[in-house]
């Protein structure tokens, strides 16, 4: 007998995995947007005390976390839902707000996991297309809800495509939002951006009533394999809501306490940004070299369009990204393809060491020749 799973799960999408897993040594990683550096010495320390005391279950209030975010944020603890990962804060603020009725608008290509939200719920997306810089088009966005939008979605740095909007455009954006529609502002990737620092986007919590900063300790802070994220929220509703779908437990008590203590290491934080800087900066003139203009990063990552050929088909360009990322990972160098990202043609390319950025570009010098 074949399993029956409900109509509702069967439409999730399969999450697109990288497939970095299970290779050799020595393969450059530039698939996950992860962070090249290895955790903290102090901060693998305080995973590792916290794991002696694992019969306990975690303290449900996170409290040490919360009020380590509060001091790093200047927002209220009980404004802060943190999680297993930003994208479990994600999912459950698409199941406290969405079902079958409603509206969620989010612009495309978006992150991955956004279409996770319409097939889990069974409400209506309404994907709004990038400008033609890759940015996101906040009026057409805004003129995308209706009385049945129920949530808005705004990745900033956007992922995949590397670009980002500044203040002025966001604020005046929230301004044009009803009250009761929530607002997701994703920023994964704010600490690596140019448009404006993270500390610079809290005071928009005073700016519309039920608006989300969702944050993750997966990019910069170089904690992706231990899955702590967070949301800082502008009402003690919207935390609620998000409590309410959840199991109590949802970070395990070493990836609380690495969390913690990767906050007490800004030095180390600002090196890492700023050689993600460097990064963005030898990679694009590489690019430049090969007559490609990546488009115009703020996050750790690049995103750009091979050079099919004025007048390529989709079926052309989807060939040529799929033969170059075939021929780096034969290399040893794995990158994302665009189209499974939605833009056949494209390619995602994480920064890595400045060594593993050089390998990055000569392979794919070779594979374009
Ligand atoms: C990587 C990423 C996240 C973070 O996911 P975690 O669950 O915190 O690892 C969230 N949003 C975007 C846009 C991302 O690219």
């Amino acid at each position: 007998m074949p399993l029956k799973i409900t109509d509702r799960a069967a439409k999730i999408p399969h999450y697109p995995a990288a497939g970095g897993y299970s290779l050799p040594d020595g393969v450059a990683l530039l698939a996950s947007n992860e962070c090249p550096d290895p955790p903290l010495p102090e901060v693998v320390a305080a995973a590792a005390a916290a794991l002696g005391a694992t019969n306990r279950y975690p303290d449900p209030s996170y409290r040490p976390l919360r009020e380590a975010l509060a001091e790093h944020t200047g927002v209220d603890p009980s404004l802060i839902a943190v999680g297993n990962g930003s994208c479990e804060v994600l999912l459950a603020l698409g199941e406290a707000l969405l079902d079958h009725d409603s509206e969620l608008v989010y612009a495309w290509p978006a992150f991955s996991v956004y279409p996770h939200l319409e097939a889990a719920s069974g409400a209506t997306a309404v994907r709004v297309p990038l400008d033609g810089d890759h940015r996101h088009d906040l009026d057409a966005l805004a003129a995308a809800i209706t009385d049945r939008t129920r949530l808005v979605i705004v990745c900033n740095p956007n992922n995949p495509t590397s670009t980002a909007v500044g203040l002025d455009a966001i604020r005046a954006f929230l301004a044009k939002v009803p009250d009761d529609v929530v607002v997701l502002l994703d920023e994964a990737y704010i600490e690596f951006a140019e448009q404006y620092r993270p500390e610079d986007s809290v005071p928009l919590l005073q700016e519309h009533p039920h608006l989300m900063l969702l944050r993750t300790f997966s990019k910069l802070y170089g904690l992706a394999g231990l899955r702590v994220g967070y949301g800082l929220c502008s009402s003690p509703e919207l935390v609620a809501a998000v409590e309410r779908v959840r199991q109590p437990f949802v970070v395990n008590v070493a990836a609380a306490a690495a969390a913690t203590e990767a906050l007490r290491h800004p030095g180390a934080i600002n090196a890492r940004i700023a050689q993600a800087r460097e990064s963005r900066a030898a990679v694009a003139l590489g690019l430049g070299a090969l007559g490609i203009t990546p488009a115009a990063s703020e996050a750790n990552f690049c995103w750009f369009d091979l050079p099919a050929g004025d007048g390529a088909t989709d079926d052309e360009r989807s060939a040529l990204e799929h033969r170059v990322v075939a021929d780096l990972r034969e290399a040893g160098v794995l990158i994302r393809t665009g189209g499974a990202l939605g833009r056949p043609g494209a390619v995602r390319v994480t920064y890595g060491t400045p060594q593993e950025n050089e390998r990055f570009l000569t392979e794919l010098r070779a594979a374009l020749a």
